[in-house]
């Protein structure tokens, strides 16, 4: 392709990149194929001859489309939202024409030098305490996921865990450091809680050290307690081991439960070796407003912390933005310099080499499209755009806690999450009071929202688990929305997440419907 034939390829598939957004709610969310599909509708062997840019784009709408989850729609609701926008695609356009895989200063000083000014902005915004800023000890890093940036701070804890140990043992041998330093890894043990994500177990794995799980419980709103994690620190050290890290969440992947920050951060005062970790993968987004900032001041306390841009704010896959108090503790642990990365700069001091804040060496510029986004829409647009889901959200769970007669939630709604479930066991509505003698009858309950006795307590778990998951299979088989299930505590439930970047009022509304409409089919199918 010359520069002219990129110039019009790259405005017809703009074109076509705007169109799919101005019409991606008439699209079904989800794709009606089965498995292995493109085998079938693509060569077995690569072209041998060059094809022309029309040719392959027209595939994209015949062959890729047919098989698209279309995360975009304001009709997905699942998991969690992957926010795209147009200066986040900008971005994304820009950082490709400017590829290089920049891990050092010198190999482009903008890459290095925008990443430190976009997070510390990033940092202002969410209010983070300033010792999380570039100007003292601390900084932030732009990693490809929140998993990657828990592997990474993981792995910087067990090295200062390891050191400190050493150091206060006062062994000074080298091969004695290197034997007790291999003895100790191997008691070394990673916490997280029942409802820490997944990626927590995973780093410990890759990590090489045990993971432990503290207790959550419903009373609690699955949240992590100061005395649970307590608890959990206890037992380890009873059986020998050293617990050495934790992950504490705001916004759990369940029922985006946040962790007992304040409690959390009495407990990390007996263990001052603890590295604790905040994981913010998604709700982390929210800090942006002034009403979800007291939360940030207990991060004082704690080592790291993690957001990803690109759930809750608008910003293109991927921007994990890692932060941490002390920028030491990650280049003791990952800077390795071989003479051929060596350079003046860096020999210096006066510039910042991320490769040595993360795992891989190359690294994209993924600070372009922060940047974009945040000068796009400002801080009160990023303000706007979370208090705006955040009504949704509640606007929804109120239609939910509405229907009692056919649905429980199970946890208090939070940062635009409503989980809930299907009572197997619809409630009998109350029928108007006959006339008698042809006398005024008394006033009565609206039939539409009938008070009924509260019968959670009779129902048996499988029987809801079941319906529950009979109402969510179907809801999915339609492709009209997508949601997610899950199993919390034993419980099956439905999660709807009302944060998608084009979600409006009457998506919302249209996903309620639908619901009832399910669930009411379900329970008539079943009474029979
Ligand atoms: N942490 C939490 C709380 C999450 O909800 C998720 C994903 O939903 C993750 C971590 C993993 O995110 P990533 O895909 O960026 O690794």
């Amino acid at each position: 392709m010359t520069p002219g034939s990129f110039e019009t390829a790259a405005q017809s598939t703009i074109k076509e990149i705007a169109e799919y957004y101005s019409n991606i709610s008439t699209r079904p969310v989800l794709p009606s194929i089965s498995p292995g599909y493109l085998q079938k509708l693509l060569p077995t062997h690569p072209p041998s001859e060059p094809e022309t840019w029309s040719d392959i784009q027209r595939d994209i709408e015949s062959k890729i489309m047919p098989g698209i989850t279309h995360w975009q729609s304001p009709n997905f609701m699942a998991f969690y939202p992957a926010s795209s926008t147009f200066p986040g695609i900008l971005g994304e356009m820009w950082s490709a024409a400017l590829t290089a895989p920049a891990f050092n200063w010198l190999c482009s000083p903008a890459v290095t030098e925008l990443e430190t000014i976009v997070l510390d902005w990033l940092a202002e915004m969410l209010a983070l305490p300033p010792t999380f800023l570039s100007k003292g000890d601390g900084g932030g890093v732009i990693q490809g996921s929140a998993s990657e940036a828990t592997v990474t701070v993981m792995v910087a804890a067990r090295e200062r865990y390891i050191r400190r140990m050493v150091e206060r043992e006062g062994i000074t041998d080298a091969e004695e450091i290197e034997d007790r330093m291999c003895e100790l890894r191997s008691k070394l043990v990673a916490l997280g809680s029942e409802h820490s994500h997944s990626s927590t177990h995973k780093a410990a794995n890759i990590a090489g050290v045990r993971y432990r799980s503290a207790k959550t419980y419903k009373q609690d709103d699955f949240a992590l307690t100061g005395a649970g994690l307590r608890k959990t620190l206890e037992a380890c050290k009873d059986k020998g081991l050293h617990p050495f890290y934790v992950t504490v969440t705001l916004g759990t992947t369940n029922t985006c439960a946040t962790d007992r920050f304040e409690e959390i951060a009495q407990v990390a005062k007996d263990y001052p070796d603890l590295w604790i970790h905040v994981d913010a993968a998604y709700a982390g987004a929210a800090l942006v407003c002034e009403e979800y900032q007291h939360i940030s001041q207990h991060f004082a306390a704690f080592d790291s912390f993690d957001v990803n841009m690109h759930k809750w704010l608008l910003t293109n896959f991927d921007a994990s933005c890692l932060f941490v108090q002390k920028r030491r503790d990650l280049t003791d642990a990952l800077s390795i310099t071989p003479s051929y990365l060596r350079n003046t700069f860096s020999d210096s001091g006066l510039v910042t080499d991320y490769r040595d804040w993360q795992i891989p060496l190359g690294r994209r510029f993924r600070a372009l499209k922060i940047w974009f986004v945040i000068r796009t829409y400002g801080v009160s647009g990023l303000k706007a755009h979370i208090r705006h889901h955040i009504k949704l959200g509640e606007m929804f769970a109120e239609l939910v806690k509405r229907r009692d007669d056919l649905f429980s939630i199970l946890v208090p709604p939070a940062f635009a999450l409503t989980v809930l479930t299907v009572k197997p066991n619809r409630k009998r509505k109350i029928e108007p009071p006959e006339r008698v003698n042809g006398a005024e009858p008394p006033p009565y309950q609206d039939s539409h929202v009938p008070v009924l006795p509260d019968a959670a307590g009779d129902e048996k778990l499988e029987e809801a688990n079941a319906v529950t998951k009979e109402v969510y299979e179907l809801i999915d088989s339609r492709k009209e929305i997508f949601l997610t299930s899950s199993i919390i505590a034993g419980v099956y439930a439905i999660r709807v997440v009302s944060a998608n970047p084009l979600a409006e009022e009457k998506h919302l509304r249209r996903a309620f419907d639908i619901l009832v409409d399910t669930a009411e089919e379900v329970l008539r199918w079943r009474e029979k």
